[in-house]
């Protein structure tokens, strides 16, 4: 296995942000709901992060040597409140935007998220209909907001939990972490009705890819639809390497050579998951045994049908996981600008759209020498 270096520099503050302003030339656009960027893709899925802080410091997010107490977190007066979060995903949602996922650092961390998801749970797309409204989480505080968090009007959670091995997952999340807690978050989150729940493992050879096989077989046939993620090369900190990458296609050979699986259509356009049924004894998929997915972001990039965009902590607009390069709407909501102006900005933005960097790291991985390193922190973008 080849070593770990850290680069014990913060990289997220030179990072640079252009001003929406710059993106707003004279022509005004409207919302009508086409808004397609220059591959031709529509903008319908907001990531927004809520806070740049996280209780975890798993090594491939967010790695102590960095994220360490002198760490210069986001100061409160940065972060965009509830409220202009709020007027923001409603321009978005006039643009196209059907879906929205908190996240963050730990989304669970930020103080009253249930006002939050209270004031997004009302907003209605031009057709009156409610948005998909989710929430990605570590699961640590699930047990004690589930219920809370249903109430507001979150329809749905997705937990990361990268094993079941007590002794994995506190080496994984690096604070000691009992997997147990995690569980107890789940079940309370079945219990509250957040479903159908997503469970996302980050596979890291080496580290956690024995943990597999155990996970498939505890969520096979529980409704919970369990996700390997390949370890990405996001932000600039982790000090990844191609080596501990284990490929999808390699996750799913494993599986199958105890379980047969079969691949499913895609649920919806964009989806960043790879599909897969457990097969019946006619080689049928079995719906009681429920799916698995794969998100294979380094292995085979997927940018073709990519209809994401980022809300930074701090109302920067991102459009893409990989990007340099935020554009500054918070000065916009905190300026003069009217919903018209700020609209129009988003739309400019999208349709100068022009990124495929995943599909072209595919030709030029991270770890190739030359290979710029000044991307933004998964934690401060939101996963
Ligand atoms: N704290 C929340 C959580 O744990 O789900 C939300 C934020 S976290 C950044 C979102 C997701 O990104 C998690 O599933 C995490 O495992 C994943 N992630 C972070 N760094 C990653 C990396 N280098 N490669 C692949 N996935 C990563």
């Amino acid at each position: 296995m080849s070593e770990r270096i850290i680069p014990l520099v913060d990289q997220r503050i030179p990072t640079l942000s252009a001003p929406a302003a710059a993106f707003a030339p004279n022509t005004r656009l409207g919302a009508n709901g086409l808004l397609s960027d220059r591959h031709g893709r529509p903008l319908r899925d907001l990531r927004i992060s809520v806070t740049d802080r996280c209780n975890f410091r798993c090594s491939y997010c967010m790695p102590k040597e960095v994220f360490d107490r002198d760490y210069a977190y986001l100061p409160h007066s940065a972060l965009l409140t509830f409220e202009e979060i709020t007027r923001t995903a409603r321009l978005f949602v006039a643009h196209g935007v059907r879906k929205i996922r908190l996240t963050g650092g730990e989304p669970l961390l930020r103080k009253n998220l249930e006002v939050l998801i209270e004031q997004l749970a009302a907003l209605r797309t031009p057709e009156g209909e409610p948005l998909d409204l989710t929430l990605t989480t570590n699961g640590s505080l699930l047990a004690r907001k589930a219920r809370a968090l249903r109430d507001a009007g979150l329809q749905r959670v997705t937990v990361s939990l990268d094993g079941l091995d007590d002794a994995v997952f506190r080496q994984m999340n690096d604070v000691d972490f009992p997997v147990a807690d995690v569980l107890e978050g789940i079940a309370a989150a079945q219990a509250a009705g957040l479903g159908p729940i997503k469970v996302n493992m980050v596979v890291k050879r080496g580290t956690n890819d024995q943990e597999i096989l155990p996970m498939v077989r505890h969520f096979k046939g529980t409704g919970l639809v369990l996700r390997f993620i390949e370890y990405m090369d996001v932000g600039a900190t982790n000090g990844w390497c191609m080596d501990e990458v284990l490929p999808s296609d390699e996750v799913i050979q494993r599986i199958r050579a105890e379980m047969p699986l079969v691949p499913l259509a895609p649920s919806a356009p964009g989806e960043t998951a790879q599909r897969w049924g457990f097969a019946n004894a006619q080689g049928e998929p079995d719906p009681q045994a429920g799916e698995i997915g794969v998100i294979s972001s380094v292995t085979h990039a997927f940018c073709g049908d990519c209809n994401r965009a980022r809300l930074s902590t701090e109302g920067r607009l991102y459009l893409c996981l990989f990007a340099t390069q935020g554009y500054d709407l918070r000065s916009l909501i905190r300026g003069q600008a009217s919903d018209e102006d700020i609209l129009s900005a988003i739309g400019h933005i999208w349709q100068q759209r022009d990124d495929r960097y995943s599909e072209l790291r595919g030709a030029a991985p991270a770890d190739a020498p030359g290979t710029p390193t000044r991307r933004v922190e998964m934690s401060y973008i939101g996963g």
